[in-house]
């Protein structure tokens, strides 16, 4: 399907961080974004974007839309071929999953692609999924062939009570996929990143990626961290596969983006290697009983600690190279420049 650069491309949930790369790119192509936002009198929020726009041949328009509003992304879709579907909460600490995490990136999805529908102008839909769609816990690998993720998985083990993003992510992709074969127009492409790092262009925003990063300089696990393996990727990248998933003809179905699989200590090592001793990061494991003794004061659950620590996984990131041509950054450089921003903020 042929998407005309000329037209606008709407991206939402502009104001998030993976977002920002991809309005960025999209910019510097010289291409008109519609933005919208949650709250269009927050001109902080969109200050980046602001300035983005003046530095690029590109143009931003503003649309106030929020995913629980029906029929409110309309405005902001006119007259565009390709709609970026990027907004969903990211939140792993909500008080009320149900109506912070789930019903947002349901209900948010079925509006977004029912206005898909009405809009006669939208060609291609490129959805924001995670492999979170397509596995549950870590422990998952172990009834998977080389303990290797691929697309043709779904995440069969979250529940709207236990791993309640990881569910949120999955219905909604799931969704996506039904409204989209019930129709011809427009087709749909899905990228599914793992761990998303690297700097953002937004330093003052807080989000889950950074939230995590700044635990590795702020002391929490100096103790010891847990033995987490993930799938991360720099956000970079993660956006390139957006803007290329919107505009090559060929792109088709879902995608995993993932550079490398890292424990949490790697990770940690990467900072140690470029920053030396200057800050607190963890440089062994600590036990699984210990964690799991401690996660109610670490705010994480138990059920997570079981299912998680310990457990070696690994993605099948083949797809993206062959078909997006995505030539990963090495998340070391994603690790080493996020903290940097830290440093440069004072957050560490
Ligand atoms: P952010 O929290 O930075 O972005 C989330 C975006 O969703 C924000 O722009 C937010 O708007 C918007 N949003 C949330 N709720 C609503 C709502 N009710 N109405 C309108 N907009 C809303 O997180 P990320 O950039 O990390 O996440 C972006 C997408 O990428 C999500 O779909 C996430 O699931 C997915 N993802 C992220 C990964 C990661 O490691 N970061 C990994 C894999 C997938 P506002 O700014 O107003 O809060």
């Amino acid at each position: 399907m042929k998407i005309n650069t000329s037209c606008p491309v709407l991206v939402t949930g502009a104001t998030g961080y993976i977002a920002g790369w991809v309005v960025k790119n999209l910019l510097d192509k010289g291409i008109t974004v519609h933005a919208p936002i949650r709250n269009l009198s927050n001109k902080e929020k969109r200050a980046h974007l602001d300035e983005l726009a003046e530095n690029s041949s590109g143009q931003i328009k503003y649309f106030e839309s929020d995913l629980l509003i029906e029929n409110s992304y309309e405005e902001a879709m006119k007259g565009c071929e390709l709609v970026i579907h990027t907004a969903s909460p990211f939140v792993m600490d909500s008080k009320d999953p149900q109506k912070e995490v789930i019903d947002p990136a349901l209900i948010g999805t079925q509006n977004v692609l029912k206005t898909v529908n009405e809009v006669e102008s939208v060609k291609r839909v490129v959805l924001t999924s995670s492999v979170a769609a397509i596995y549950g816990n870590g422990v998952d690998a172990q009834s998977v062939d080389g303990g290797i993720f691929n697309e043709s998985m779904w995440n069969t083990t979250s529940t709207a009570t236990d791993g309640e993003y990881s569910y949120s992510k999955t219905i909604a992709e799931k969704e996506a996929w039904r409204i989209n074969e019930e129709q011809k127009r427009w087709d749909l492409v899905v990228i599914n990143p793992s761990f998303v790092l690297g700097p953002s262009l937004n330093s003052d925003a807080m989000f889950e990626s950074k939230k995590f990063m700044l635990q590795m300089g702020n002391g929490d696990l100096k103790s010891g961290a847990p033995d987490v393996t993930m799938g991360m990727v720099d956000v970079r990248d993660v956006s390139k596969a957006h803007v290329i998933a919107g505009f090559n003809e060929k792109a088709k179905g879902r995608h995993i983006l993932s550079g490398e699989t890292h424990t949490l200590l790697e990770a940690g090592g990467f900072i140690k290697e470029k920053f030396g001793d200057k800050y607190p990061v963890p440089t062994r494991n600590a036990p699984k009983f210990l964690i799991w003794i401690l996660a109610p004061f670490l705010g994480i659950k138990r059920n997570f600690v079981s299912k998680n620590i310990g457990y070696k996984i690994d993605f099948d990131n083949s797809k993206s190279i062959k078909e997006l041509g995505i030539k990963y950054s090495p998340v070391k450089k994603a690790v080493v420049d996020f903290f940097q921003q830290f440093i440069d903020k004072g957050l560490v």
